[in-house]
């Protein structure tokens, strides 16, 4: 079997195979290819891609990621906090709209203790009935991952962010640790969360025989769900002259993924829209199969800058779920605001 017949029968090609297609820009090649990675998620996900309502619900982090706008020393930063409150009406002007997702995401933030979390989930849960918590707050004590999934959160989303500890090493300061990252990653996965993994693509000093591994580390982890979008640089980082990550080989690898793991959820990233006009569209056309529009409170939105110039209005945005939903329809797809689990099995 050749690598590309491997892929349509979800079968990890050798690593030099895997390089090699990465390395091809046969346009043939790839147009056969998120076709089939298309026809993968119809058959299991039917034409639905899924919206989960975000909220960004604190600026403020303790860590120091190089690439990320909301880095602690970035002291140009806007930081800002939503009260339980302010949470609580963006879920319920979400759940109004049909949400039943609704994706907590913030910097390392110690002022949102456990129990505040716990609070806030329990409450979300109560008052929207039927809808799904996705959490996504960084690293955190197993017994805090497991309160928090007691509490009724069901998913938690965290990044390793590269395959690589070397390169790892390259992206964090050193302090953080990629052992770290993945052992909450099997944590979360053993307490009986429906867990994301992910990536950038085009980090500072990645290569692509790491992509190779980040493809075989997605077949072996098994995640319910994986976030995979464009690094893109932010003017207040270290990693400000870098170049952003290639649109072309986030898609590639969006169809890799989805052939090697049928059953995962791929977002078609935020970062993926603001890289090229259209370019969530492509991201689903490659084989993703959600899309996250942001409820956060509006006058928020700019001041959680990940990376410049981040999308967060029209369809990007909650208000904006009739224009994003007139997308996905010329393009085949119905937005679907239902929770949307994951079929990957614990
Ligand atoms: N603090 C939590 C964490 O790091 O897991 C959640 C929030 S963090 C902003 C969410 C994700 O944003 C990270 O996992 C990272 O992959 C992504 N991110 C950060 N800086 C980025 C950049 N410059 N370009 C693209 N994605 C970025
Ligand atoms: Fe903080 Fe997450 Fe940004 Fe790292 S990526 S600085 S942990 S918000």
């Amino acid at each position: 079997m050749d690598a590309i017949e491997k892929l349509l029968n979800s079968v990890l090609p050798e690593k030099k195979e895997l390089i090699a297609l990465l390395e091809c820009d046969d346009g043939e090649v790839w147009e056969k290819l998120f076709g089939a990675a298309r026809a993968v998620c119809e058959k299991h996900y039917g034409n639905k891609v899924f919206a989960r309502g975000l909220i960004e619900f604190t600026s403020y982090c303790k860590n120091d990621c190089f690439y990320c706008g909301l880095r602690r020393s970035n002291s140009k930063a806007q930081r800002y906090r939503l009260s339980f409150g302010e949470i609580l009406e963006r879920c319920e002007s979400g759940y109004a709209l049909g949400f039943r997702t609704f994706v907590l995401q913030g910097g390392e933030d110690g002022y949102f203790d456990d129990e505040s979390i716990c609070r806030i989930v329990r409450e979300i849960k109560r008052r929207c009935w039927g809808c799904a918590v996705t959490l996504s707050l960084g690293e955190r004590p197993t017994d805090s991952f497991k309160a928090f999934f007691d509490a009724g959160a069901d998913r938690y989303l965290l990044r390793h962010e590269t395959v690589s500890a070397r390169h790892y090493a390259l992206l964090h300061p050193p302090e953080m640790s990629y052992a770290a990252r993945i052992d909450c990653l099997y944590a979360l996965k053993a307490i009986g969360f429906q867990t994301g993994c992910g990536f950038m693509v085009g980090t500072p000093f990645q290569t692509t025989e790491m992509l190779a591994d980040e493809l075989a580390f997605l077949t072996q982890f098994k995640p319910h769900m994986a976030g995979i979008g464009p690094f893109l640089p932010h003017r207040d980082t270290p990693f400000k002259d870098f170049g952003g990550g290639s649109v072309q080989t986030t898609l590639k690898m969006l169809a890799l993924s989805r052939l090697l793991c049928p059953e995962i959820l791929l977002p078609a990233t935020t970062a993926l829209g603001t890289a090229a006009a259209g370019g969530r569209e492509r991201g689903i056309l490659a084989g993703a199969n959600v899309v996250m529009p942001n409820l956060s409170p509006a006058s928020c939105r700019e001041k959680y800058s990940i990376y410049d110039n981040k999308l967060n209005m029209g369809a990007e945005s909650s208000e904006g779920l009739a224009e994003l939903a007139a997308r996905m329809k010329k393009i085949g797809r119905v937005l679907a605001t239902c929770r949307g689990d994951s079929l990957v099995k614990n």
